[in-house]
């Protein structure tokens, strides 16, 4: 098959399998191997480099492998370069991103580990550049320097921290392993390529149906929302004593990875077979969908269950060109629906200072149609809230800060832990949960102020802060909380 000049897999070849052990050594040369001729690798999970150009012996192209059965993704990357001298400087240019707007124009950089140095860090923004080239088609490229300083060290370079499918396998099996009485963990089924879709059960109670859903990853190169699943998964698993009270009331469902095979495979965006999962909600097919179409059977099966009543649906993404965490939600008629969805993201707002509330949307584009959030919305009663939770590949700005902080792998888990305590707040505005909360724990939830006087993130109102007292500052947001929902306790 010839592939035409303006080919949408964005080089002359159709890229279908990852580069493996590829030694790039100058045109024409045909010596031993030495050292600096650089050795190329991503046949390993959730890897991703398609080919490599040599241009110079300082200056290489490298090209995304596009994702598995739809050559339109190309972002994420994930490999290896050995057999590197000392002090060698190389410029490596990214060359065949399918997307033109990047947080790589704000400063984004790649993550790089190596061997003797396993954890991972950004690289300084300054040797970054994102640019439309005049080659190659006028695309976006992204070029960054670098200098190697270890002859023996493996070095990766990935688009963002990778959260492998076995890394999560590993970390359920760590929860199993500590047999709490408040854990299970299940297999709800099995991808196209026999992969577990895991099921975690948080709670305490039987008693109680109140039921909070969780997923991740059904974008298979978001690895941010497996941190923040993780965070949540932490929290609620925990002796915090908010946890505690949580598992007391509520039910907790999480399914970690709805995309195990893409995940694998080192895709940005599809399945194996090349679909975006997230827009076929409204009708998976068992064999061409799997995960997906055992979540929607879960769900809809506990949808019809009197005994149970399903309030939350979040669907933990991360977002390519925008800062901070924030929400997509739904748009409805009922104003006072409307007011509602609102309440959670206004109160993680007060919780997390990287999340948004100006960020958080509320929308009904035709192009969302099969999403978790929408589809979801549109069959569940007007009692449930459907979100998207989005968090940057890159940053945050907080209230008082100058420049926007790099997000690092442990401050997407706390973004998770503060999801997961932010419904203690929701369930007591929400009088679920009863005032009878012991006094330790009031003092954990003092820093709260339902101001809404501020949409944006910020940590607590100065008048909360300096008098300790409720603040009084009157509402002014059109989502202004006028019904009984937000009203103050009275014993505040
Ligand atoms: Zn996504």
């Amino acid at each position: 098959m010839t592939l035409s000049s303006d080919s949408e897999a964005g080089g002359e070849d159709a890229l279908v399998g990852n580069v493996n052990k590829l030694m790039v050594s100058p045109p024409g040369y045909s010596g031993v191997q030495r050292k600096g001729h650089l050795v190329f690798d991503a046949c390993f999970e959730s890897g991703n480099l398609g080919r490599v150009d040599y241009i110079s012996d300082f200056e290489f192209d490298l090209f995304i492998r596009p994702d598995t059965c739809n050559p339109r993704f190309r972002v994420w990357f994930n490999f290896t370069v050995e057999n590197v001298r000392e002090t060698q400087r190389v410029i490596f240019n990214v060359v065949n991103f399918s997307k033109t707007k990047s947080l790589y124009r704000d400063g984004m950089s790649p993550v790089v580990k190596s061997t003797s140095r396993p954890q991972w860090q950004r690289l300084p923004a300054k040797n970054v550049y994102y640019y439309r080239c005049p080659d190659h088609r006028r695309n976006y490229v992204m070029s960054f320097a670098f200098c190697f300083d270890r002859e023996d060290d493996v070095y990766q370079f990935a688009y963002c921290y990778p959260y492998t499918y076995t890394r999560l396998q590993h970390y359920l099996a760590s929860l199993e392993r500590r047999n709490l009485p408040y854990l299970q963990r299940e297999q709800l089924g099995l991808s196209v390529q026999q992969r577990r879709l895991d099921l975690l059960t948080i709670t305490n109670s039987e008693r109680e149906k109140k039921l909070v859903f969780l997923t991740a990853r059904v974008h298979p190169g978001e690895s941010p929302a497996s941190f923040i699943c993780q965070g949540v998964i932490d929290f609620l698993v925990s002796q915090h004593p908010v946890a505690q009270i949580l598992r007391d009331h509520v039910i907790f469902k999480v399914v970690p990875m709805l995309n195990p095979d893409g995940v694998y495979l080192g895709n940005y965006r599809c399945s194996l077979m090349g679909f975006d999962l997230n827009r076929h909600w409204q009708d998976p097919s068992p064999w061409a969908h799997p995960t997906l179409h055992a979540v929607k059977q879960l769900i809809v099966q506990m949808n019809q269950d009197p005994r149970v009543s399903l309030e939350f649906y979040i669907d933990v993404h991360a977002h390519s060109t925008m800062l901070n965490g924030f929400m997509y939600g739904n748009v409805f008629e009922d104003e006072e629906r409307v007011q509602r969805q609102a309440v959670f993201p206004r109160l993680l707002c007060q919780n997390a200072p990287d999340f948004s509330f100006s960020n958080t949307s509320f929308n009904r584009d035709v192009v969302k149609a099969g999403t978790g959030r929408r589809f979801l919305g549109g069959l569940l009663d007007d009692t449930s809230y459907c979100y998207t939770l989005e968090v940057s590949f890159y940053s945050y700005m907080t209230a008082g800060s100058t420049a926007p902080v790099p997000y690092s792998e442990e401050s997407y888990m706390k973004l998770g832990r503060n999801v997961a305590r932010t419904f203690l707040d929701y369930y007591k505005l929400n009088n679920l949960i009863k005032d009878n909360i012991p006094h330790q724990l009031r003092r954990l939830h003092a820093r709260e102020c339902f101001c809404i006087r501020r949409t944006t993130s910020t940590s607590v109102c100065a008048s909360w802060a300096s008098t300790g007292r409720r603040c009084v500052c009157r509402p002014s947001s059109r989502y202004a909380f006028t019904t009984k929902w937000f009203l103050p306790r009275s014993d505040q």
